[in-house]
């Protein structure tokens, strides 16, 4: 492992302690193989004048909430040394406690709630104090004879010392050593806490770094030299692979009890943990570190060859674990959050696609991690205890209840068609505020750049084309394990002629668009939809169905049919407990089809103003592009969630409809 620092960079974040302090944190942060999503913690200590002029000696640490790749000046916490230090010698202090003390000796109350290990930090009697999760570090003391081998290694100059409950009971572990042993005297380098990470101390920001990375890649090396040779990475060769992967999304999201985002890694990390001939039994043993555990559960479900049997077992074991270890608290969902699927790679679950990809990242360094550990001995990490009061330790909970409240179609995908503009994109703005993951599909070569503008996937298909939609699809189920909601909504409004002089050419255009192209669609999209979370199908019609125009036959008939279609799939569908439903729109004037000037044309021949022809229903009012995009959410949302073969007309009210 290489030191990131550069002088220049380094001048870059201030000469002061705090801005080395920032700049070194950093450094830590930004190599995933140390700390990975706000794991780890670093401190300054420093003496400052108080808003009274007054002299304090503080200790910055690291702010809950923040992470070390991308932390401010404004993400580390000044607490009062005095305070501190007064904590360290109380024989007990329960969590809620200290979490309250920390803040209470905060110069700054509104910083950020300083880390739980902010009194082992202060304690340390060195000005920079650097803590990570190193990959190595937990390779090494996770290993069958871990301390022997990592006191061999690192000898009389580093702590080594027993896993405890991370908080106060390890500053109170740390406070008994340094009674007994003068870290400066004896020129000790660091403290590897077993089966937790690292710290390394010094009063320089640059050596504190430095010392950190020296103690891991000693261990690198040592890993290197003692550990045998690893097992060849193969995929196996699967035809079925997205469906497989939408049917276990399905599965687990049932078990969470809400939709999740399911991202396949085919790494070679990811493949050759697969590999591992007895990866069932070691895969199962226990995380890195306990931090992860938060986030990925003590352990992911290893996927046997029927998938529902492996889901179910890993909630009756998780339950069993929970009854086994629990005193009082309420059990957490039974659901896993990454899969081992020998042969395809690791799947990694989340309610958002943020979620999703931090489980994948710990889910990587576990993969590689744990097999390392296991070709150097024996993969021995915490014990299920250990990482039960972890899992469910107050303070660790806490963190994750934080989190905004869950939206309606958080978790969930959904494929919206025609979504450059107008109606289409309003729809798919709806979804997307509303938490879906959307993917929508234009023949406009700006959908790209127009949906990433809304957190969304834009990808350019002619919906004609059927080689191109089955890639979309299969891209859809890859990226995000599988597709919930489908708006069927490309559609054109062809020039209006009457029948005996229509070009045939426009009537086979507008059947191809406005009909063919969403039955080629529902031909790929409903084997997955069938495997979907509280499955959502609708159509975007047209109140011209129940009301034709004259000179607009090719329109109304497209439109006429595509609502038989949906009365269809609604039928073929419900065994499924997927709901199919259209809406009919009228009167959409926001859109890029209407210009002012077309407006000012149309109303004139209405012999109405403008005002007046925008808002011709029984209700006098508009109707925008925005009202079709929320009735869709809606319609996709629990509120219809026993509507299905409904049209529901959005257009104020028409009396030829009524
Ligand atoms: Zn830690």
């Amino acid at each position: 492992m290489q030191s990131l620092w550069n002088n220049e960079e380094a001048a870059t974040f201030g000469t002061d302690a705090l801005g080395q302090r920032v700049y070194t944190s950093r450094l830590l942060g930004r190599n995933p193989e140390l700390v990975l999503h706000g794991g780890g913690n670093t401190s300054v200590k420093v003496t400052e004048k108080d808003y009274f002029g007054d002299s304090v000696d503080i200790c910055y640490v690291k702010g809950s909430g923040w992470d070390l790749a991308t932390i401010e000046r404004a993400g580390f916490a000044p607490v009062r040394m005095e305070a501190l230090l007064k904590m360290a010698k109380l024989p007990t202090m329960t969590d809620e406690d200290m979490v309250l003390q920390q803040r209470a000796a905060m110069t700054n109350p509104n910083a950020p709630a300083a880390s739980i290990e902010a009194i082992l930090h202060a304690i340390l009697p060195f000005k920079f104090v650097d803590h990570s999760h190193a990959n190595a570090i937990s390779a090494l003391t996770c290993a069958k004879d871990g301390e022997a081998r990592t006191k061999e290694l690192f000898g009389s100059k580093v702590l080594v010392l027993p896993y405890v409950m991370p908080g106060f009971v390890l500053a109170k572990q740390v406070f008994e050593v340094l009674q007994k042993t003068d870290l400066r005297k004896e020129g000790i380098e660091g403290i590897v806490l077993m089966k937790h990470g690292l710290f390394t101390f010094a009063d320089d920001a640059k050596a504190s770094y430095e010392k950190h990375i020296e103690l891991v890649t000693k261990g690198e090396e040592y890993l290197a030299k003692k550990a045998s040779k690893a097992p060849e990475a193969f995929a196996a060769a699967n035809d079925n692979q997205l469906m497989e992967l939408a049917k276990l999304r399905q599965l687990v999201s049932k078990t969470r009890g809400f939709p999740q985002i399911a991202r396949l890694s085919t790494s070679e990390a990811a493949l050759s943990y697969g590999a591992l001939p007895n990866i069932a039994d070691c895969g199962a043993r226990g995380p890195l570190t306990p931090d992860h555990s938060i986030r990925t559960k003590r352990i992911p479900v290893v996927l046997g060859d029927d998938h529902a049997a492996s889901v179910q077992k890993f909630a009756d074991d998780y339950a069993a674990y929970f009854t086994k270890h629990a005193s009082g608290q309420t059990m957490l969902d039974a659901a896993p959050r990454f899969a081992v699927w020998p042969g395809n790679g690791i799947v990694s679950f989340g309610d958002t696609l943020k979620d999703a990809k931090i489980v994948a990242d710990i889910a990587e360094s576990t993969a590689a991690t744990v097999a390392l550990g296991e070709r150097t001995g024996g993969w021995a990490p915490l014990s299920e205890k250990d990482i039960f009061d972890i899992e469910y330790w107050d303070l660790e909970q806490a963190k994750l209840r934080k989190g905004p409240a869950r939206k309606v179609h958080q978790g969930k995908v959904a494929l919206v068609t025609g979504c450059a503009a107008g109606i289409g994109f309003a729809i798919a703005e709806s979804l997307a505020e509303q938490g879906a993951q959307v993917v929508g599909l234009d023949i406009d070569k700006e959908i790209p750049d127009i949906m990433a503008k809304i957190g969304a996937i834009g990808i350019v298909v002619n919906l004609t084309e059927d080689q191109p939609v089955q890639d979309a699809i299969d891209f859809t189920v890859r990226e995000f394990g599988g597709i919930d909601i489908v708006v069927s909504n490309a559609g054109i409004f062809p020039k209006n002629d009457p029948l005996d002089v229509m070009a045939q050419t426009d009537w086979d255009r507008t059947l191809m668009i406005n009909l063919t192209s969403h039955q080629k669609l529902m031909n790929k999209v409903i084997p997955y939809v069938k495997h979907s979370v509280d499955g959502s199908i609708i159509f975007v019609g047209s109140r011209n169905f129940k009301a034709p125009g004259p000179g607009a036959s090719a329109y109304s008939c497209s439109k006429a049919a595509l609502t038989q279609l949906c009365r269809v799939a609604a039928l073929e569908l419900a065994p499924w407990k997927i709901r199919v439903n259209i809406v009919h729109p009228d009167a959409v004037f926001d859109t890029k089809l209407w210009t002012p000037e077309a407006l000012a044309k149309s109303a004139a021949r209405y012999n109405m103003t403008v005002e007046e022809y925008k808002t011709k229903n029984l209700m006098k009012v508009e109707i925008r592009s925005k009202d079709i995009g929320n009735m869709v959410a809606a319609m996709a949302s629990p509120l219809f969630a026993k509507v299905t073969g409904a049209q529901i007309p959005v257009d104020g009210g028409n009396d030829r409809v009524i």
